[in-house]
């Protein structure tokens, strides 16, 4: 086998494809190397050897040493010098590098080769000898470190020493003597800590570093980056050993960074920072304040038209922003790295649109590229940053960025007061210890929450990026004392009613009142900004265009009420997959009378009380159908047990015993007769229609009626209904024959017809078994994936967190690859789902198939949905735009 790759004066061996033998780094220094630009010559060992090394106890595959040694006298050829030659001494970096960037892994080394012997050479060399001496200490330094973990503060201590004993502040100050003085101490400070002399021998040296980088792969800390970012797969880390240059040899020399395109805007200009002498991250480590790249057209002219050169060559190579490292020797421009640009989301949006407007990519790979994970935060409101700003404020703490946008309001601290205050139109935050689900009414009306404990995937977190709510989890350090209404965090006190700000981008909490704004596309959307003033919004506009060519798949909303509806159409939703009726039945009037619908002694009194709600369901179902516009609307008959809508409190239970002329007692006892050990294996969805059929009449005609006052404005409608939680297909047959009832009922009465459909949610295993039974009856399924992930794998959604966490997250289980109520469990629950489509299609090749549960607006999961061929997925309003994104990108 091949394990070395040489590259230098216009040639390599290796190109940019091949990452994962030659790391990131490596690949893109060869490519670099071939394609012309001025990189410095040297070699990379491969990541196969690093494999090798790690799984045999630290030893080298056969000829790997000699094949270093081999390109190393290759190297020193080319470059006419020699490591650690005492008149031309060739010195080199040894540089870790896999096939995607990891900070985790070993820092890098340079000057490598220097001795007490090539030192001198150096000396002639270069004509400057502070110079010499300073790249020494700093090799001795690194080395000392990286190679051989003498700690780095002993070092600084070392060096600090010598220019106290001189009376000097700069290091830039020290002259040769002092610096040999430091080297003789960083002599003795090694000796102590590894009790042997600072190797003298250049490949001794080499090999050492080799090895260190090699071992480095395997640390701590890089194995925790690993297992965070979710990396798998990869062999190691590749070697690269390149001769080096020299940014700190005087006022013509220099280092810098710099982006082909804004990182954090994409704007397509050139961004970067630069140091004049200085070597190599001294740009980034910030002992000096780098200069912006405009401004290296005064210092040196030709380099800079040389470096503009050079990032219109790299974008128009590797067809995307790149972010690069380059070194200014004596005048001469060397480039020593190169790699895609990591940005924020507004900086993909807007380099990938116009990528594809230059003409540089195409909108496949435009698409394909922006990441799905991140696209929601587009859409969420941001802090001002120019108040921050302008106002020196500062952060009193910081927890999780749960969920993107910012959020300012006053703090209140139970879910109750949030509501009410919110109803008082004051700006709410929720600040609460941690949330549960009662707390999802004090969610709803808050601009932020904030909780103190619990991690990205907390109740309050999950919770909050599905409304688009910006939210802090985790923030440890605030104490809430919630009978006194105050918290305290860090020395500050904030009581009920102080205004708090949140930044969820970054999981910062300010003790003050910040302006926040919508974002630009939401404010477009809703018609507060002039299109042609955002180029955000611009740039969304045509991104979307690109992504609506190339899905397949419908995406569809889960939206109860118009506003939700016309959100998520501005979004691009095309239809409503899941409208669950029972979340109008809350507020007002309505949970009145739907209360006394469930303590109706017989058939006559429940329908009086259904008559009482018909005429708001109709008008609620109007007001959807004309936001939709002519788009389906899946309607869901009432699925959750009836004891939800009973009051548990005495209040509510008096006012209800007045309105129905019974007493308080008869209240409580009619609600305890409903009481249910496992209410959600109850007496609901589908069974409620079966025992109590004008519940279904009346909801089939809220609709139907709906349904035809729309269409006599002159408004298409399409209205689907829906009964849920069936097992067998006799239920659905015996709901759907009183549906039809009632419909042909209305056509007659109104003497006008609708277009509708008929269908069902398969969200019991049994159902999905039997799937061709019930494709004969049903025009329609729409897989509920949560009903069916807790029955078919048994986890309660509601008691499933105190093992689940262990079941996704612990290295010795991880029985589940993710949550399995976030990605489908495509290896179990997805087989039913896939096996009932089949069966499905099999029995009515009209049917139509969608997914209405959580996983509708997951990429993993729409991805998945796209392979097994459904129609349709469905999700929460804000992640419609994510969803159109996943399900372009599982074309592709
Ligand atoms: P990282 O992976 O942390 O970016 P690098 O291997 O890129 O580490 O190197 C760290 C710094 O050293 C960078 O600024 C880089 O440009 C500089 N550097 C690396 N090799 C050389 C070399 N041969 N000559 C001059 N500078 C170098
Ligand atoms: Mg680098
Ligand atoms: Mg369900």
């Amino acid at each position: 086998t091949k394990y070395v790759y040489f590259f230098g004066s216009g040639k390599a061996e290796g190109t940019a494809q091949m990452k994962d033998l030659l790391g990131g780094k490596g690949a893109n220094l060869a490519e670099m190397t071939s394609i012309g630009l001025p990189v410095p010559p040297g070699f990379t060992i491969s990541t196969e050897a690093c494999a090798f090394y790690s799984t045999h106890k630290e030893n080298y595959p056969e000829g790997l040493r000699e094949e270093v040694l081999e390109h190393l006298a290759r190297l020193e050829n080319l470059m006419g010098a020699k490591l650690g030659d005492t008149n031309n001494p060739l010195l080199v970096s040894v540089r870790s590098g896999a096939a995607q960037s990891m900070p985790g892994m070993m820092d890098t080394i340079l000057n490598l080769g220097l001795t007490p012997d090539s030192v001198q050479g150096l000396i002639k060399k270069t004509n400057n000898e502070r110079f010499a001496w300073d790249s020494y200490r700093r090799f001795m330094q690194m080395f000392g470190d990286v190679v051989m973990g003498v700690p780095h503060h002993e070092f600084e201590r070392a060096l600090q020493d010598v220019k106290d004993t001189r009376g000097i502040e700069l290091d830039t100050d020290l002259d040769s003597k002092d610096l040999q003085e430091v080297i003789a101490r960083y002599q003795r400070l090694y000796k102590r800590f590894t009790g042997e002399d600072f190797p003298t021998d250049p490949i001794d040296q080499l090999f050492k570093a080799i090895n260190a980088v090699f071992k480095s792969w395997n640390n701590e800390r890089a194995i925790k980056y690993r297992q965070m970012n979710d990396i798998r797969g990869l062999l190691g880390t590749a070697v690269n050993i390149q001769s080096m240059v020299f940014g700190n040899m005087g006022e013509t020399s220099g280092t810098g960074v710099a982006f082909t395109r804004d990182p954090s805007t994409g704007e397509n200009q050139f961004y970067g920072e630069y140091l004049m002498n200085a070597q190599g991250e001294d740009v980034v480590a910030g002992i000096r304040t780098p200069l912006s790249i405009e401004t290296l057209k005064e210092v040196n002219r030709k380099v800079y038209d040389q470096l503009v050169d050079i990032r219109g060559i790299l974008e128009k190579h590797y067809k995307d922003m790149q972010d690069i490292e380059f070194t200014i020797q004596e005048g001469n421009l060397y480039m020593l790295q190169t790699r895609n640009g990591k940005r924020t989301i507004f900086s993909w949006l807007r380099s990938q649109v116009e990528m594809v407007e230059e003409g540089l990519i195409d909108k496949e790979t435009a698409v394909s590229r922006v990441p799905s994970g991140e696209f929601g935060k587009l859409f969420a409101p941001i802090l001002d940053a120019k108040y921050i700003r302008d106002n020196s404020l500062e952060a009193i703490t910081r927890g999780l960025n749960a969920s993107p946008g910012g959020a300012c309001g006053q703090i209140y601290f139970t879910a109750e007061k949030a509501e009410e205050m919110a109803a008082e139109g004051k700006s709410v935050i929720l600040v609460r210890t941690e949330t549960s689900p009662e707390d999802i009414g004090g969610m709803g009306v808050a601009k932020g929450v904030i909780t103190c404990r619990g991690g990205m995937t907390s109740h309050a977190a999950v919770v909050a990026r599905g409304m688009g709510c910006p939210c802090v989890s985790g923030a440890g350090e605030i104490k809430i004392n919630e009978p006194k209404r105050f918290l305290e965090v860090n020395g500050t006190t904030l009581s009920e009613g102080d205004f708090i700000s949140l930044d969820g981008f970054t999981g910062e909490i300010y003790g003050a009142k910040i302006p926040v704004k919508d974002s630009e596309i939401v404010q477009v959307l809703n018609g507060s900004m002039k299109e042609s003033e955002s180029i955000l919004y611009r740039d969304y506009k045509a991104f979307m265009g690109f992504v609506q060519d190339l899905k397949v798949l419908g995406v569809y909303t889960n939206a109860d009420t118009p506003h939700d509806t016309q959100m998520a159409v501005a979004f691009g939703a095309e239809g409503i997959g899941l409208c669950r009726t029972e979340h109008m039945f809350f507020g007002g009037d309505r949970i009145m009378s739907i209360r006394k619908m469930i303590l109706a002694n017989n058939t006559v009194e429940r329908e009086k009380a259904l008559a009482e709600l018909l005429p708001m369901q109709r008008s609620d179902f109007e007001e959807i159908f004309l936001a939709l516009d002519g788009r389906p609307a899946t309607i869901r008959l009432l699925d959750p047990p009836l004891h939800e809508f009973l009051p548990n409190d005495h209040t509510s239970r008096h006012e209800l015993a007045l309105q129905m002329g019974i007493t308080v007692e008869e209240v409580a006892q009619k609600s305890s007769a409903l009481h249910e050990f496992n209410p959600m294996l109850g007496f609901r969805g589908c069974r409620l229609a079966i025992i109590y059929p004008e519940i279904l009449r009346m909801q089939v005609r809220a609709i139907i009626e709906a349904a035809i006052n729309v269409k006599r404005k002159g408004v298409e409608v399409l209205p689907e209904i829906m009964i849920p939680l069936v097992g067998n297909y006799k239920e659905f047959v015996f709901t759907k024959n009183h549906a039809l009832e009632v419909i042909e009922e209305i056509f007659s009465e109104q003497s006008l017809k609708v277009p509708y459909k008929i269908g069902t949610m398969i969200e019991v295993p049994r159902a999905a078994i039997t799937a061709d039974e019930i494709a004969k009856e049903a025009e329609f399924f729409s897989f509920g994936t949560n009903d069916l992930t807790q029955l078919t794998c048994g986890f309660s959604r509601d008691d499933a967190a105190s093992f689940l966490g262990a079941y996704v997250n612990d290295p010795d289980k991880q029985f589940y690859e993710y949550d399995p109520f976030a990605t489908l469990d495509v290896d179990g629950v997805g087989k039913l789902v896939e096996m009932a489509v089949k069966l499905g299609r099999s029995a009515n090749p009209d049917i139509t198939l969608g997914i209405c549960g959580e996983h509708g607006g997951d990429p993993k999961t729409i991805a998945f949905c796209n392979k097994i061929g459904l129609d349709y997925v469905s999700c929460s309003p804000f992640r419609v735009p994510i969803a159109r994104l996943a399900a372009a990108q599982a074309v592709i």
